[in-house]
This record gives structure tokens, sequence and C-alpha cells, in this order.
């Protein structure tokens, strides 16, 4: 069975280090970088350059698993082809697609243009840059930082950034550069209940950083952006560098006339994983649709991209051996949110459907712990 994996992401590489030689198996796994990103730690990289990736080679040894490094363009499914960036197409009998999404501009004016995202380690590099940069003595121009956007990644990256300007601050005697979050909905973390979110809160206003909810993003434009209150008033933020976090949607690379998209351009698959209309095709991750018990779309997080990738590499050994397929059952376990230093807050399930919310240091070990456990189940 000739199968192919795309993406070496958290559902991707699930897949990949589960599986094991098998006799009829052969699997190639592709992907456009030589490392697997650790995009759960990208604001780490953007404030403290630390490192959050991980060489592919190593993790695939004793997998069975060939790799290679290439751009995919685009995929065909009534035709069974995957089209690569160096002109080569391959073909398959069974195709997983783990190849994540895209920041959503939603056309806000002059966004893309101007903004950087926070999706790859490229942008997490230009961000690292900036920051240092306005901390030099000759520098020229304005220094505040706008984030768009008050989800996970967002409140994640300003208590980062925060942190960062404190320290350049210190050492380099210049005042920190002012922090603002814009967020067009009523409050920062919708995932989380109203307490944890109240001590998020205090937190970000702790370090500075100027809360913006009820207020959407207009324009942006080399100069900062403008944003409008509920009540239809604008007001312009002047910035030397925005960064927007408030959206994604799955990457638009995958073609068929069966296909099924649902709401961000996710592809609908079945309690197998399989996308409708092509058994053949397995899309998990940020791409896929999957339902929860409750008929749900399954969040686009890493858990439950991790979840699905786990529960393909079993189905690709069942294919192999010509066994029934297991389900996917999709399970929430916690969610944590880091909030700069040693504190973060969140919450995990406990038996019966009930959560216990965790703040300060022990939400930090918990967050962590997550980490660890996602690169241990790959290593
Ligand atoms: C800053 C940040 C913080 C986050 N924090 C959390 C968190 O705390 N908890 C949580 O659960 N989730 C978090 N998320 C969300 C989580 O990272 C995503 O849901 C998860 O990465 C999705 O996994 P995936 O495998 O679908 O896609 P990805 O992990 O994005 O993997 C896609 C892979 O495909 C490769 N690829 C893409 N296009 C091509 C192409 N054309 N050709 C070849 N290869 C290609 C990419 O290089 C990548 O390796 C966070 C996201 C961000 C950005």
């Amino acid at each position: 069975m000739k199968t192919l994996i795309l993406g070496a992401g958290y559902a991707g590489l699930a897949v990949a280090t589960r599986l094991k030689p098998t006799p009829g198996l052969q699997v190639l796994l592709v992907e456009q970088n030589a490392y697997h990103t650790f995009e759960t730690r990208l604001h780490e990289a953007a404030a403290h350059n630390t490192r959050v990736t991980l060489p592919l080679a190593p993790l695939l040894r004793g997998t069975g698993v060939e790799w290679e490094q290439a751009k995919v363009e685009g995929v065909d499914l009534d035709e069974r082809e995957v089209r690569l960036r160096d002109g080569r197409v391959l073909t398959y009998d069974t195709l997983v697609v783990g190849l994540g999404s895209v920041t959503n501009f939603y056309r806000i004016p002059g966004l893309a243009e101007h903004s950087t995202e926070l999706k790859e380690l490229a942008h997490a590099d230009e961000i690292f840059n900036f920051v240092n940069r306005t901390f030099d003595s000759d520098f020229e121009g304005n220094r505040d930082i706008v984030v768009g956007g008050a989800g996970l990644t967002g409140v994640e990256l300003v208590t980062e950034l925060a942190q960062r300007a404190e320290v350049l601050s210190k050492a380099r005697g210049l005042p920190p550069f002012n922090i603002y979050l814009v967020e067009a909905g009523p409050k920062i973390l919708p995932v989380l209940d109203d307490a944890l979110r109240a001590k998020a809160q205090r937190t970000l206003e702790d370090y500075g950083i100027q809360i913006l909810t009820g207020h959407r993003l207009m324009e942006a434009t080399a100069e900062g952006v403008t944003v409008q209150t509920v009540g239809g008033e604008q007001k312009k933020i002047g910035a030397g560098k925005i960064i927007w976090t408030g959206g994604i949607q799955a990457r638009d690379i995958v073609h068929g006339e069966k296909l099924e998209k649902g709401p961000g351009g996710r592809i609908a698959v079945d309690d197998k994983l399989r996308a409708n209309g092509y058994p053949e095709v397995f899309v998990i991750g940020d791409m896929g649709l999957a339902l929860n018990q409750e008929g749900q779309p399954v969040p686009t997080t890493a858990q439950h991209a991790g979840q699905q990738g786990r529960v393909t590499g079993k189905n690709l050994m069942h294919l192999a051996q010509g066994e029934e397929l297991d389900s996917y059952e999709p399970s929430t376990l916690g969610e944590f949110v880091s909030l700069g230093g040693l504190m973060a807050v969140g919450w995990m399930k406990l038996p019966w459907n009930q959560k216990l919310a965790i703040t300060g240091g022990l939400a930090h070990v918990m967050k962590r712990a997550s980490e660890w456990k996602w690169r241990s189940s790959i290593d």
C-alpha cells in the first residue's frame, strides 16, 4: 500500500511516529522543512529566541517511514496526485493530509501587507529582531507593538513580549515599549471560564499591557492601525510592529469534486477521519473538520491534532493488515494558557466530566507537562 503523509506538524508527525515497519506498507512523509516546529511555543521564540524545532530525521528512525523535504503545491483527489513545487507529481493508494492552517486576515484593509503573523519560525524571528532593534540607541521610529486577537496565541505572545521588554529595558536603560492587545469581541480568552479569564486579565494589566476589547481592527498601515469601538467611534494607534493572531483558516491546497468543506475551509471527515467521498484520504489536524460526540467541530488545537494523528497511524497499520479501522473519539484533557515566566492559568479534566481550575506555578507545570508529553510521544 503506497501511502503519502503530507506535513510533519502535530498531526502528520503523530501518524509517522506511530508506525512500525510493516509488510505491504510503504510510507513517504513530505514536509517543507527539515524539522518539526513546536507551534504552540512560537510565542517564546518570538520573545526570547527559544529553540522550538526538532530535526525530523532522528524522529523517524525505526518507523519504516521515508521522508522527503519538498513543498506541496496542490493535491488532486480525483486523479490521486500530489503536485510538488519542484515539478514532480507523486501518486498514492492512501493519503494522509496534515498541512495545517494559514492566517485569516478577514480582508481587513492593509492587514496582510503590514502585519506579521505567528505561524512559523520565520515570523517568530521577525518579531524577535524587531523587539531587540527597538532597544538599540540609534533606533528611530515607533517602538510600540499592536497585537490583534486576544485568543490563546495573542495573550501568550503579549505576556512574553512584556517580559522581554522589561529585561531589555533594565539592561539598556531605555523605557519599555507599549503593547496594545486589540480584540473585537467583548473579552479576552473566550475559551476560558470567567474566574480564569479574570486572573489572566489581571496578569496582563500588571504587565502594563493595554487591553482594548470591543475594538475591531479596521485598517492597518505602515504607521499603525485604526480601530473602531462597538459604539462606532474610530481611533488610530501608532505602532512600529503589528502582529495579527486574530484568526486561522485551513490551508486551501486539496481539491476534489466530491470534497465537502465547512467553516474556515476545513474538510469534512467521517468518524475514521476520512474525507467525505474519498475513503482512501485521511484529513487530520487543523485542516480536517472532525466532529465530537455532540456533533460539534473539534477545536483546531495541537492536542486534538496529535490525537487524530495517533489514531490515523494505528489505522494505517490496520489497513495494511486487512483489519477494521478504529473510530476517532476526541477528548479534551485540559487547556492551559501561559502568561509569561512561571505564570499560567487553565483547567484539567477530572473523572465524570468535572474540570479542575489551576492557576500560577502549578498551571505552568501542567502546560510544560503537556509539551513534554508530546515530545516524548514523538521521540
Ligand atoms: C503561537 C501559537 C500557540 C498555540 N498554542 C497552542 C496551545 O497552547 N495548545 C494547543 O493545543 N494548540 C495551540 N496552538 C494551535 C496548534 O499549534 C495547532 O492547532 C496545531 O499546530 C495544528 O497541527 P497540524 O498538524 O494540523 O498543523 P501544523 O502543526 O501547523 O503542521 C503543518 C505542517 O505542514 C507543513 N506544511 C505546510 N504547508 C506545506 C506544504 N505546502 N508543503 C509541505 N509541507 C507543508 C508545515 O511546515 C508543518 O510542519 C497554538 C498555535 C500557535 C500559532
